[in-house]
């Protein structure tokens, strides 16, 4: 999947709009979106094969079970992305688990696209990460906890691919993407003695979507002040489940809805985990930014 946002800004949940174009998420081939995010990327993006003198390397996570290459354009592979990566694996393989069997993934860094086009893209804003398959392609930049957000969202996208090939409601997906970068993020920023700053996307208030609108939904929003909303609230929602699962049981919970036949997103949580009216009340009040639990205010 696709990550978008406004270039040299700082780390908002509103930079992270996926591609909000009317594309209807589908559980076969994850989404449509995705792969007019990947033409969308094509189309400005200098072909693989005109690198000639790039570099590669290879590491490998989760006991060897996944076999990371990662390939630049440029003679090196940048440091930042060796030391960020490991953090965004621990915790994308902390909250989707390890893949069912050896699984090979392929980062590909991406060189920033020219500014004249880049001016072209969607909402203005710059494609910096996608994830197809078993392929993430990925622009480093130099602000280590935008490239933290960045590598773990798309790398809990490809584990809650390879686990769960049906995949989950959309908001789950990218709720849960979300959460996992913002982990991420947090994690790294206390690496670097930074301050991680996540203020709510401007016009929240005006374009929030109800608890069941939010988990119904089945396409991206199209306006970039819809999509931000819904990334923020999607994000919202899967913190506070997983405060009130944990980890081990949030899993489950992702689990059920990933079936090929999956239960209204509601259901488990009545009956498995024991929600009155009164907890999908309170769900309701965390996905409202007065409300919610703050971003890394449950360690
Ligand atoms: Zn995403």
């Amino acid at each position: 999947m696709a990550l978008f946002y406004p270039s040299g800004a700082t780390l908002v949940d509103s930079d992270f709009v996926e591609t909000a174009v009317s594309a209807t998420y589908s559980a076969a081939m994850s989404c449509s979106a995705r792969n007019a995010a990947i033409v969308f990327l094509l189309l400005f993006l200098p072909a693989p094969h005109l690198f000639a003198q790039g570099a590669s390397t290879r590491l490998s996570f989760a006991d060897g079970q996944i076999d990371c290459e990662i390939s630049s354009p440029q003679g090196t592979i940048p440091e930042l992305l060796l030391s960020t990566l490991p953090v965004a694996m621990n915790a994308a393989l902390e909250h989707v688990g390890p893949p069912p069997g050896p699984a090979r993934l392929v980062l590909r860094i991406q060189k920033p696209p020219p500014f004249y086009k880049r001016a072209r893209a969607l909402f203005r804003v710059e494609a910096f990460a996608i994830q197809k398959n078993d392929e993430i392609l990925l622009h480093v930049g130099d602000d280590p906890l935008k490239l933290a957000f960045r590598i773990a969202h798309e790398l809990s996208h490809w584990l809650v691919y390879k686990k769960h090939p049906a995949r989950p409601p959309l908001w789950l997906d990218e709720g849960l993407a979300s959460f996992v970068g913002a982990e991420t993020a947090d994690t790294t920023a206390r690496i670097h003695k930074q301050s991680l700053e996540r203020p709510p996307p401007s016009k929240l208030e005006k374009n929030l979507f109800d608890l069941d609108e939010l988990a119904s939904l089945q396409a991206y929003p199209k306006s970039a002040a819809r999509s931000a909303a819904f990334y923020w609230q999607a994000e919202a929602l899967v913190r506070a489940i997983h405060q009130r699962l944990g980890s081990t049981e949030f899993g489950h919970y992702l689990g059920l809805l990933c079936a090929s036949n999956p239960p209204p997103w509601q259901t488990p949580l009545r009956e498995r985990w024991y929600f009155s009216d009164w907890d999908m009340n309170w769900l309701s009040e965390q996905i409202r930014p007065s409300t919610a639990i703050p971003s890394g205010g449950e360690k």
